[in-house]
This record gives structure tokens, C-alpha cells and sequence, in this order.
């Protein structure tokens, strides 16, 4: 597929490159309700570029975000290994830049109040910003106030006029779902007291790159995060990055921290130069390190396909683990339906009963693998592998064996 006219949503240049071209497919998010089965559904080009300008990598919107995000089927809260991470992180924070009750936190995409709580817990006041109406609901019920809002200039400037600002400013896997990047920072920047900080996790485009995590690109995540490419967009804004971690979650992240650059009680710690010159020296700033990746990903998929049909020759069973949305990408992309998986299961009641977009495999409560006792149990989530792995210990019983496809494929007897 080649572009039709589309622009980097950082520096405004045309994009003609092809980082990743996953042909067509449906919203990851979509799932499917048993009446829809007999309906037609809509797919777009999951094809990714990357800017020869900035090198920031980036899929050009379809669909406007209200449609994606309106009624989003994803609560935080059910991941234990998250809830952990998130704790830590809160206790971590404080800690660090003495964030207490005359503090105030405010997170962008707050999801169902899944981190917030645990400052609440702490007496330390809270905010939370989140888009998706159902799950903001959720957030306010337990207690943690939540504005039903898409955040951006016009949000910061609003609450900035009611006298909200942040000491610390949270954004957890949001900037690669921002349609409009310069306006989501632009508005972090107004949000932010004189001398607040903010931190934003993002999944690190290195590690996507090198553990060929190409199911981490669907419709609803807009940009793939280089160090480079976002320390551009910050220091445009007047934001500078003065730290940053390497964490383990979704498959390899980024924590990053920001201050005014007008801010200067905070220096830049040695971690940011180190970065710089670690993604400099794997040739971030050459496009041919971009373009090199599509060969691998067709290579997966054969990969993938070729394991697969060797099971089902076998007479093999497979049930599928999760209902992520990587693993909708993995599965429209590979063309693997029900004549591959009889269903998959989530912990999320949200998603049992209803179907996988475009592949239409039907998804059960996790009691289900009891009761058909697949041969192979397919995880599609793989970043918690060691969690369900854990948790479903039991399909050794009946010689159960687990699968993870991502970075390779690979069976746990
Ligand atoms: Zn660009």
C-alpha cells in the first residue's frame, strides 16, 4: 500500500516511508456482539510510516478518536502484574519529589482509577482525565473524581481556569494514542505548576523493533516512541526530559520525566545523554534502520502460520488466553480464525460473550479451558506470560502445553 497524502502528526512532513504494513484490519477494540455476527465490519489500512524528518513513527488516523475510545472495552484493573507496577510506581514518586497532601496529582487517561487510588489511599488529592465514558464511571464510583474528557489545550486551559494544576502530572500509555501530539503536549505544558513534574510511561519502539512485537501496532495507537523522536517533541513545547527508565511492562517501556524548561531545580540526570546515544548508536537516525523492519514481519508471519498448521495437522486442540488488542492484530494479520483457535478466554466480564473483531472467535470466562481442555493454551497477551502461565498452571494436568508467538514461537511444556 502506499500513502494517500498523509503528514507527520509531529513536524508536518509527507510521509513515504513504509515502517510496517499489516493489509487490512478491523479496530482492534472492536469486539463483537453475538447479533453482529451476520453484519459486515468495517477495516482500515493498518499500514505504519516513519517520518524522514523526525523519524517519528506513526500511523495516519482513520477513524475519529470519539468512535475509538467512546465506549473502550479495556479496564485497567484487571491485571494483577499492572496493579503491582502502579503501586510501586505511586509509593516510588512520592517518595522521590515529596509529593503529600498539599500536593495535587492529576492523571491523563485515568482509565478506572486503577493508579489514582493509591495516592487517594495516601490522603494526596487527585484528578482524573479519561475519555471513555463507561470506564470514567467506573473511576468516579470508587471514589476517585474523574473529568469524562479527551485531554488536550482546550481541557488544561479549562481546568487551569478552576484553578487546577498539577505538582505531578501522570500519563500512562497515552502519547501513542494521541491523534494530535503537539496539541496533547502543549496542553501537559498549561497543566503544569512552575515546578511540577511530569512522568509518562510509553512503550520503547526499540524493543518493539528488536523483539519483533509488531501485534503491539493497531488503529487506536497512533505513534511508536522513540527516546529521540519524543525528547524532540517535548523540548518544542518547553518541556524538558531530565530523566528516564527502562521498565519491563508491555513487552519493554519507557518511563520519562519532564519539568519546565524554564525549571532548572532539577537537573538532567546521566540516564537521558545515555539513552540518546544507545538508540543513536542502533541507528535511529538512519531511515534504513526503519525500513528494514517489514521483512521481518513477513518472516513472523510465515513463521507462525507454518507452526500452527503443523498443530492442526497433528489433530492438535488450541484454545486461545486474553482478548488483547495485539493479539487482534496478530491474529487478522496471520489469518487465523476458528479453523485455528475454538475460542479464547478473558478475565474481563466485559468481554466474555462477545466475539474477536474480524476473526470472530468467540470469548469465554477462563473456566472454559476446564471444561474443553485444549491441547495448546495460546497466550495472547505474552507480556503477562509469567502471570497466566502462573494462573493456569492446571492445563498440565490434561498435558496442557502453553504457546507465546511474540518475539518467536514458543512452547512451555
Ligand atoms: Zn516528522
Amino acid at each position: 500500500m502506499i500513502s494517500a497524502g498523509a503528514r507527520c502528526r509531529f513536524c508536518d512532513a509527507p510521509l513515504k516511508h513504509t515502517f510496517a504494513d499489516l493489509g487490512m484490519s478491523p479496530l482492534a477494540n472492536s469486539y463483537l456482539k453475538r447479533e453482529q455476527l451476520c453484519q459486515m465490519e468495517p477495516f482500515y489500512p493498518l499500514q505504519v510510516f516513519v517520518c524522514e524528518v523526525c523519524y517519528l513513527v506513526q500511523l495516519p488516523v482513520f477513524q475519529n478518536p470519539e468512535e475509538i475510545f467512546g465506549d473502550y472495552a479495556y479496564f485497567s484493573s484487571y491485571s494483577e502484574t499492572w496493579l503491582q507496577h502502579v503501586k510501586s510506581y505511586s509509593d516510588l514518586i512520592s517518595k522521590r519529589f515529596l509529593i503529600d497532601s498539599k500536593s495535587m496529582v492529576i492523571e491523563i487517561a485515568s482509565n478506572d482509577g486503577y493508579l489514582l487510588q493509591y495516592f487517594k489511599g495516601k490522603g494526596i488529592p487527585v484528578l482524573g482525565i479519561e475519555p471513555a465514558r463507561n470506564v470514567a464511571r467506573a473511576a468516579q464510583k470508587a471514589g476517585v473524581p474523574t473529568t469524562v474528557k479527551f485531554f488536550g489545550v482546550q481541557t488544561a486551559t479549562e481546568l487551569a481556569a478552576e484553578g487546577k494544576h498539577a505538582d505531578l502530572l501522570i500519563g500512562n500509555n497515552v502519547l501513542a494514542h494521541v491523534p494530535d501530539i503537539n496539541d496533547f503536549v502543549k496542553g501537559m505544558k498549561i497543566l503544569l505548576k512552575s515546578k511540577g513534574i511530569i512522568t509518562m510511561e510509553f512503550p520503547h519502539l526499540l524493543r518493539l523493533v528488536e523483539e519483533n512485537q509488531f501485534d503491539t501496532i493497531y488503529h487506536e495507537h497512533f505513534s511508536y516512541l522513540s527516546f529521540i523522536a519524543v525528547k524532540k517533541i517535548f523540548d518544542t513545547h518547553g518541556l524538558t526530559l531530565f530523566d528516564v527508565e527502562e521498565l519491563p511492562t508491555h513487552g519493554g517501556s519507557l518511563r520519562i520525566y519532564a519539568r519546565h524548561s524554564e525549571d532548572s531545580s532539577k537537573i538532567v540526570c546521566r540516564a537521558v545523554p545515555e539513552m540518546i546515544d544507545r538508540e543513536t548508536r542502533k541507528d535511529f537516525t538512519n531511515l534504513k534502520y526503519y525500513l528494514e523492519f517489514g521483512d521481518k514481519l513477513k518472516e513472523a508471519k510465515r513463521n507462525i502460520l507454518k507452526f500452527m498448521i503443523g498443530l492442526k495437522k497433528e489433530g492438535k486442540t488450541i484454545a486461545g488466553y486474553g482478548a488483547p488488542a495485539k493479539g487482534n492484530t496478530l491474529l487478522n494479520y496471520c489469518g487465523i480464525r476458528t479453523d485455528f483457535i475454538d475460542f479464547t478466554v478473558d478475565r474481563s466480564p466485559h468481554k466474555q460473550g462477545q466475539y474477536l473483531p474480524g476473526t470472530r472467535i468467540p470469548i469465554f470466562h477462563p473456566d472454559k479451558i476446564k471444561e474443553e481442555r485444549p491441547d495448546y493454551l495460546l497466550i495472547l497477551p505474552w507480556n503477562l506470560k509469567d502471570e497466566i502461565m502462573g494462573q493456569m498452571a492446571h492445563i498440565r494436568d490434561w498435558g496442557g502445553r502453553f504457546v507465546v508467538l511474540i518475539p518467536d514461537v514458543k512452547v512451555y511444556a
